[in-house]
């Protein structure tokens, strides 16, 4: 082992502690790091998490409410109607299955729950209704925070989701520009910018990520970070890529627990500030689930995800707190109960 490199990564360690950045040349070096460095490399990573982030952990979850037959070709997706896979097919599901959805969520200690549609972007009246219907139905039934994953935004959408009462807007990059004509070809990669733009003008917060894995190069697994630090966007999920039968990706090879943990690493040193969440392909880190805290994140998806099972809540929950880490969902139920208490006195 060369002490050189434990001094390099020490170095851009400090330079971040001390509010700077790195640069993505230093990104891409150490995103090829080789496995003996990757214990030091997490050292640093969980001090930029512990310092920018604090010891709380975000836990979200989502509600897939209209499944497959998408529009979009997304070579990743089972849901795109231009692959034959296996994924269910259904229309909006009823509000009150939303809301109990929404509130199961909130009794685990999620902070947000995502309501997710396959398609791109609202099109039409009675989809605009329909989604009226669904936040003001979580208006009444829960208290927990609103985030929406629906396709493209234009500017009005995105204003109108905006007072309907929406806080989160997720739309993921999906991968670096320069890999995006492998994944998608019936939108563009600006179209992913815009709606990221639009949202933030609206005062969305912006949820934007994408799926590692999926044949990128380790230079555009950088790449993407390094838009995502262009875009300012505070909360980045990170999935790995878990291969759908039928689709164009369904024969690539998932990536290993080692190069997991090194990409989320290399993230929190790219975006030392963002919430980094963990959603999808959580499955290929074995029994190695736990380290995705001291590799960097911040945040996980728990239960299920939009066309696979998630791991069991409980043992999310478990792993978590015996970490000594905070559900930031029970921090915030135990801050309300306080408040609650003071002001009765
Ligand atoms: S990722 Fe979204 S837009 Fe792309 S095919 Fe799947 S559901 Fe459609």
């Amino acid at each position: 082992m060369d002490n050189a490199i434990f001094s390099k990564i020490d170095q851009i360690t400090q330079r971040i502690l001390g509010g700077g950045e790195m640069t993505a040349e230093e990104g891409r070096w150490m995103i090829r790091l080789d496995d003996d460095y990757l214990p030091w490399l997490m050292a640093g990573a969980d001090r930029i998490r512990k310092t920018f982030r604090g010891n709380e952990i975000e836990v979200c979850a989502i509600a897939n409410v209209r499944s497959g037959n998408c529009s979009e070709n997304c070579s990743f997706c089972a849901q795109s109607g231009h692959h034959k896979t296996a994924a269910p097919a259904y229309d909006y599901i009823p509000a009150t299955d939303l809301v109990a959805q929404a509130q199961q969520a909130r009794e685990w200690g999620a902070s947000d729950f995502g309501v997710v549609s396959k398609g791109w972007g609202v099109r039409s009246d009675k989809e605009s209704a329909q989604l009226e219907e669904y936040f003001a139905a979580m208006d009444a039934g829960s208290d927990i925070g609103r985030c929406a994953s629906l396709g493209a935004l234009t500017q009005e959408s995105a204003q109108k989701l905006k007072a309907l009462g929406m806080e989160n807007y997720h739309h993921n990059l999906e991968c670096a520009e320069s890999f995006f004509d492998q994944v998608c070809t019936t939108h563009t990669y600006q179209d992913n910018i815009d709606t990221i733009n639009n949202a933030r003008a609206a005062g969305l917060r912006v949820c934007a990520g994408g799926i590692l894995g999926m044949g990128e190069s380790l230079d555009q697994r950088i790449e993407m970070a390094e838009t995502l630090r262009q875009l300012d966007v505070e909360s980045v999920p990170l999935n790995f890529l878990a291969p759908v039968v039928g689709t164009p990706m369904g024969n690539r090879t998932p990536m290993t627990p080692h190069e997991i943990l090194r990409a989320i690493a290399s993230y929190r040193y790219m975006l030392p500030r963002a919430e980094i969440r963990i959603a999808g392909g959580r499955q290929f880190l074995g029994d190695m689930q736990s380290m995705i805290f001291m590799a960097g994140a911040s945040g996980v998806m728990i239960g299920n995800y939009l066309t696979t099972q998630g791991r069991s809540v409980d043992d999310d929950l478990k792993m978590i707190r015996d970490l000594k880490l905070e559900v930031r969902g029970d921090t915030q139920q135990r801050r309300a109960q306080q408040n609650k208490a003071a002001a009765a006195v």
